[in-house]
Protein backbone atom coordinates (compact mmCIF):
# COMPACT_ATOMS: atom_id res chain seq x y z
CA UNK A 1 0.00 0.00 0.00
CA UNK A 2 2.62 2.29 0.76
CA UNK A 3 6.39 2.10 0.03
CA UNK A 4 9.57 3.71 0.33
CA UNK A 5 12.28 3.15 -1.98
CA UNK A 6 15.16 4.08 -1.28
CA UNK A 7 14.21 8.16 -0.40
CA UNK A 8 16.50 10.24 0.55
CA UNK A 9 15.68 14.10 1.71
CA UNK A 10 17.94 16.80 3.28
CA UNK A 11 17.41 20.46 4.33
CA UNK A 12 19.82 22.05 2.67
CA UNK A 13 23.18 20.54 3.78
CA UNK A 14 21.45 18.69 5.97
CA UNK A 15 20.60 15.44 5.47
CA UNK A 16 17.89 14.36 7.16
CA UNK A 17 16.40 11.08 5.30
CA UNK A 18 19.36 8.44 4.03
CA UNK A 19 18.64 5.68 1.47
CA UNK A 20 15.25 4.91 3.00
CA UNK A 21 13.35 2.23 1.98
CA UNK A 22 10.30 0.51 3.67
CA UNK A 23 6.96 -1.46 2.15
CA UNK A 24 3.56 -1.21 4.55
CA UNK A 25 1.03 -3.59 3.44
CA UNK A 26 -2.39 -3.46 4.21
CA UNK A 27 -3.28 -3.83 7.31
CA UNK A 28 0.17 -3.58 8.99
CA UNK A 29 0.92 -1.67 11.75
CA UNK A 30 4.13 -0.03 11.70
CA UNK A 31 6.07 1.59 14.72
CA UNK A 32 8.34 4.06 14.09
CA UNK A 33 11.08 4.82 16.77
CA UNK A 34 14.28 6.56 17.64
CA UNK A 35 16.14 9.47 19.05
CA UNK A 36 15.39 13.16 18.54
CA UNK A 37 16.33 14.35 15.38
CA UNK A 38 16.65 10.71 13.42
CA UNK A 39 14.16 11.64 11.12
CA UNK A 40 10.84 10.00 12.45
CA UNK A 41 8.78 13.35 11.58
CA UNK A 42 10.09 13.90 8.31
CA UNK A 43 10.06 10.41 7.37
CA UNK A 44 6.18 10.23 7.73
CA UNK A 45 5.56 14.19 6.41
CA UNK A 46 7.28 12.56 3.24
CA UNK A 47 4.85 9.88 3.46
CA UNK A 48 1.87 12.25 3.19
CA UNK A 49 3.64 14.51 0.64
CA UNK A 50 4.18 17.55 2.82
CA UNK A 51 7.84 17.26 2.10
CA UNK A 52 9.55 16.98 -0.62
CA UNK A 53 12.75 14.79 -0.94
CA UNK A 54 15.31 14.29 -3.11
CA UNK A 55 16.21 11.20 -4.64
CA UNK A 56 14.28 8.28 -4.44
CA UNK A 57 10.67 6.85 -4.81
CA UNK A 58 7.49 7.27 -2.97
CA UNK A 59 4.32 5.09 -4.07
CA UNK A 60 1.03 4.79 -2.42
CA UNK A 61 -2.23 2.87 -3.84
CA UNK A 62 0.70 1.85 -6.90
CA UNK A 63 1.22 6.30 -7.38
CA UNK A 64 4.03 8.39 -7.17
CA UNK A 65 3.84 10.59 -4.22
CA UNK A 66 5.66 13.92 -4.12
CA UNK A 67 6.82 16.78 -6.24
CA UNK A 68 6.46 14.76 -9.24
CA UNK A 69 2.74 13.58 -8.73
CA UNK A 70 0.34 14.83 -10.46
CA UNK A 71 -2.34 13.82 -7.77
CA UNK A 72 -0.85 14.59 -4.64
CA UNK A 73 -4.70 16.22 -3.27
CA UNK A 74 -5.96 12.65 -4.15
CA UNK A 75 -3.26 10.96 -2.16
CA UNK A 76 -3.76 13.18 0.83
CA UNK A 77 -7.45 13.07 1.47
CA UNK A 78 -7.25 9.01 1.48
CA UNK A 79 -4.52 9.28 3.98
CA UNK A 80 -4.81 10.19 7.81
CA UNK A 81 -2.60 12.22 9.60
CA UNK A 82 -2.63 12.91 13.50
CA UNK A 83 0.15 15.02 14.81
CA UNK A 84 1.52 15.88 18.88
CA UNK A 85 -0.47 19.10 18.70
CA UNK A 86 -4.06 18.74 17.85
CA UNK A 87 -4.33 21.55 15.99
CA UNK A 88 -8.32 22.00 16.14
CA UNK A 89 -9.73 24.89 15.20
CA UNK A 90 -10.48 26.41 18.37
CA UNK A 91 -13.70 28.79 16.87
CA UNK A 92 -15.74 25.26 16.22
CA UNK A 93 -17.06 22.80 18.31
CA UNK A 94 -15.89 19.34 18.15
CA UNK A 95 -18.54 18.42 15.62
CA UNK A 96 -17.75 21.36 13.87
CA UNK A 97 -14.15 20.28 13.51
CA UNK A 98 -14.98 16.74 12.51
CA UNK A 99 -17.63 17.99 9.65
CA UNK A 100 -15.25 20.26 8.13
CA UNK A 101 -13.34 18.48 5.53
CA UNK A 102 -16.21 16.10 4.80
CA UNK A 103 -18.28 19.40 3.11
CA UNK A 104 -15.31 21.16 2.06
CA UNK A 105 -12.92 18.41 0.51
CA UNK A 106 -15.98 15.12 0.04
CA UNK A 107 -18.41 17.74 -0.76
CA UNK A 108 -20.67 15.85 1.14
CA UNK A 109 -23.85 17.64 2.66
CA UNK A 110 -23.87 19.06 5.48
CA UNK A 111 -26.62 16.37 7.14
CA UNK A 112 -24.55 13.62 5.79
CA UNK A 113 -21.70 15.29 7.37
CA UNK A 114 -23.14 15.70 10.19
CA UNK A 115 -24.35 12.05 10.81
CA UNK A 116 -20.71 10.50 10.07
CA UNK A 117 -19.24 13.29 12.80
CA UNK A 118 -21.26 12.06 15.36
CA UNK A 119 -20.80 8.46 14.15
CA UNK A 120 -17.17 8.89 14.52
CA UNK A 121 -17.32 10.76 17.70
CA UNK A 122 -19.23 7.73 19.02
CA UNK A 123 -16.39 5.63 18.10
CA UNK A 124 -13.88 7.52 19.92
CA UNK A 125 -15.85 8.05 22.90
CA UNK A 126 -17.07 11.60 22.89
CA UNK A 127 -20.61 11.28 21.65
CA UNK A 128 -21.86 13.64 24.86
CA UNK A 129 -18.93 16.30 24.19
CA UNK A 130 -19.99 16.92 20.28
CA UNK A 131 -20.83 20.36 21.31
CA UNK A 132 -17.85 21.39 22.86
CA UNK A 133 -15.01 23.60 21.96
CA UNK A 134 -11.89 22.29 21.82
CA UNK A 135 -10.90 24.52 25.03
CA UNK A 136 -13.78 22.76 27.17
CA UNK A 137 -11.99 19.53 26.57
CA UNK A 138 -9.07 17.58 28.23
CA UNK A 139 -5.74 16.97 25.61
CA UNK A 140 -6.94 13.46 25.72
CA UNK A 141 -10.50 14.30 24.50
CA UNK A 142 -8.80 16.84 21.66
CA UNK A 143 -6.31 14.39 20.56
CA UNK A 144 -9.79 11.86 19.86
CA UNK A 145 -11.18 14.73 18.12
CA UNK A 146 -8.10 15.16 15.88
CA UNK A 147 -8.63 11.20 15.04
CA UNK A 148 -11.86 11.52 14.43
CA UNK A 149 -11.67 14.34 12.06
CA UNK A 150 -9.12 12.12 10.06
CA UNK A 151 -10.88 9.23 9.99
CA UNK A 152 -13.75 11.53 8.52
CA UNK A 153 -12.28 11.34 5.01
CA UNK A 154 -12.64 7.43 4.86
CA UNK A 155 -8.90 7.30 4.72
CA UNK A 156 -7.44 3.58 3.68
CA UNK A 157 -4.08 4.59 6.02
CA UNK A 158 -3.68 6.78 8.96
CA UNK A 159 -0.66 8.46 10.04
CA UNK A 160 0.57 8.99 13.37
CA UNK A 161 3.20 11.72 14.97
CA UNK A 162 3.98 11.58 18.46
CA UNK A 163 -0.40 11.55 19.16
CA UNK A 164 0.35 10.92 22.93
CA UNK A 165 3.33 12.80 23.76
CA UNK A 166 1.85 16.08 24.69
CA UNK A 167 -0.55 14.60 26.84
CA UNK A 168 -0.68 14.04 30.25
CA UNK A 169 -0.27 10.10 31.50
CA UNK A 170 -3.77 9.55 32.66
CA UNK A 171 -4.88 10.43 29.36
CA UNK A 172 -1.97 8.29 27.30
CA UNK A 173 -4.34 5.25 27.20
CA UNK A 174 -7.61 6.36 26.15
CA UNK A 175 -6.17 7.55 22.74
CA UNK A 176 -4.17 4.71 22.63
CA UNK A 177 -7.08 2.47 22.93
CA UNK A 178 -8.80 4.41 19.92
CA UNK A 179 -6.10 3.78 18.26
CA UNK A 180 -5.56 -0.59 19.13
CA UNK A 181 -9.72 -0.77 17.93
CA UNK A 182 -8.20 1.39 14.73
CA UNK A 183 -5.57 -1.45 14.03
CA UNK A 184 -7.94 -4.07 15.28
CA UNK A 185 -10.57 -3.50 12.56
CA UNK A 186 -7.56 -3.59 9.73
CA UNK A 187 -6.79 0.14 9.37
CA UNK A 188 -2.97 0.55 8.13
CA UNK A 189 -1.24 2.61 10.31
CA UNK A 190 2.41 3.96 10.13
CA UNK A 191 2.76 5.35 13.92
CA UNK A 192 5.72 7.22 15.11
CA UNK A 193 5.46 6.45 19.31
CA UNK A 194 7.71 5.56 22.40
CA UNK A 195 4.95 4.03 23.71
CA UNK A 196 6.33 0.71 23.55
CA UNK A 197 3.46 -1.06 25.27
CA UNK A 198 1.66 -0.06 22.24
CA UNK A 199 4.26 -1.34 19.89
CA UNK A 200 4.02 -4.77 21.66
CA UNK A 201 0.33 -5.28 21.61
CA UNK A 202 -0.72 -4.11 17.97
CA UNK A 203 2.53 -3.73 16.41
CA UNK A 204 3.66 -6.15 13.43
CA UNK A 205 6.71 -4.22 12.79
CA UNK A 206 8.70 -1.89 14.51
CA UNK A 207 11.33 0.83 12.46
CA UNK A 208 14.27 2.29 14.57
CA UNK A 209 15.66 4.99 13.17
CA UNK A 210 18.62 6.79 13.56
CA UNK A 211 20.61 9.64 11.58
CA UNK A 212 18.45 9.53 9.08
CA UNK A 213 18.96 5.92 8.49
CA UNK A 214 16.46 3.16 8.90
CA UNK A 215 18.40 1.21 10.59
CA UNK A 216 16.20 -1.53 12.20
CA UNK A 217 12.68 -2.89 10.37
CA UNK A 218 11.86 -6.56 11.67
CA UNK A 219 8.51 -8.09 13.36
CA UNK A 220 8.05 -5.99 16.31
CA UNK A 221 8.57 -9.52 18.86
CA UNK A 222 11.64 -9.75 17.42
CA UNK A 223 12.74 -6.34 18.15
CA UNK A 224 11.66 -6.52 21.41
CA UNK A 225 13.00 -9.95 21.89
CA UNK A 226 16.71 -9.05 20.72
CA UNK A 227 16.81 -5.71 18.90
CA UNK A 228 20.06 -6.49 16.07
CA UNK A 229 22.21 -3.19 16.64
CA UNK A 230 23.45 -1.77 20.01
CA UNK A 231 21.91 1.26 18.88
CA UNK A 232 18.49 0.18 19.53
CA UNK A 233 19.62 -1.78 22.42
CA UNK A 234 20.49 1.13 23.93
CA UNK A 235 17.81 3.11 23.06
CA UNK A 236 15.28 0.74 24.46
CA UNK A 237 17.30 0.24 27.72
CA UNK A 238 16.67 3.87 28.04
CA UNK A 239 12.79 4.15 27.08
CA UNK A 240 11.67 1.13 28.93
P1 LIG B 1 11.78 14.13 17.46
O1 LIG B 1 11.84 12.80 18.16
O2 LIG B 1 12.48 15.19 18.26
O3 LIG B 1 10.42 14.52 17.04
P2 LIG B 1 12.36 13.35 14.72
O4 LIG B 1 12.97 11.99 14.68
O5 LIG B 1 10.93 13.47 14.43
O6 LIG B 1 12.70 13.98 16.14
P3 LIG B 1 12.71 15.22 12.57
O7 LIG B 1 11.76 16.22 13.09
O8 LIG B 1 12.28 14.40 11.41
O9 LIG B 1 13.21 14.25 13.74
O10 LIG B 1 14.05 15.98 12.22
C1 LIG B 1 15.17 15.35 11.62
C2 LIG B 1 16.25 16.37 11.37
O11 LIG B 1 15.80 17.33 10.42
C3 LIG B 1 16.66 17.16 12.58
O12 LIG B 1 18.06 17.28 12.55
C4 LIG B 1 15.99 18.49 12.39
O13 LIG B 1 16.76 19.50 13.00
C5 LIG B 1 15.94 18.63 10.90
N1 LIG B 1 14.78 19.40 10.43
C6 LIG B 1 13.46 19.08 10.64
N2 LIG B 1 12.64 19.97 10.05
C7 LIG B 1 13.45 20.89 9.47
C8 LIG B 1 13.20 22.07 8.69
N3 LIG B 1 11.96 22.47 8.39
N4 LIG B 1 14.28 22.76 8.25
C9 LIG B 1 15.54 22.36 8.52
N5 LIG B 1 15.84 21.26 9.25
C10 LIG B 1 14.81 20.53 9.71
MG1 LIG C 1 9.30 14.21 15.48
Amino acid sequence: LISLDHVSKSYGANPVLRDCSLKVAPGEIVVVCGPSGSGKSTLIKTINGLEPYQSGTIMFEGKVVGARSTDLPAVRARIGMVFQSFELYPHMTALKNVMLAQTHVLKRSSEEARARSLELLAKVGLSERAHAYPANLSGGQQQRVAIARALALDPIAMLFDEPTSALDPEMINEVLDVMVSLAREGMTMVVVTHEMGFARRVASRVVFMDEGRIVEDRPSAQFFEAPDTERARAFLSKII
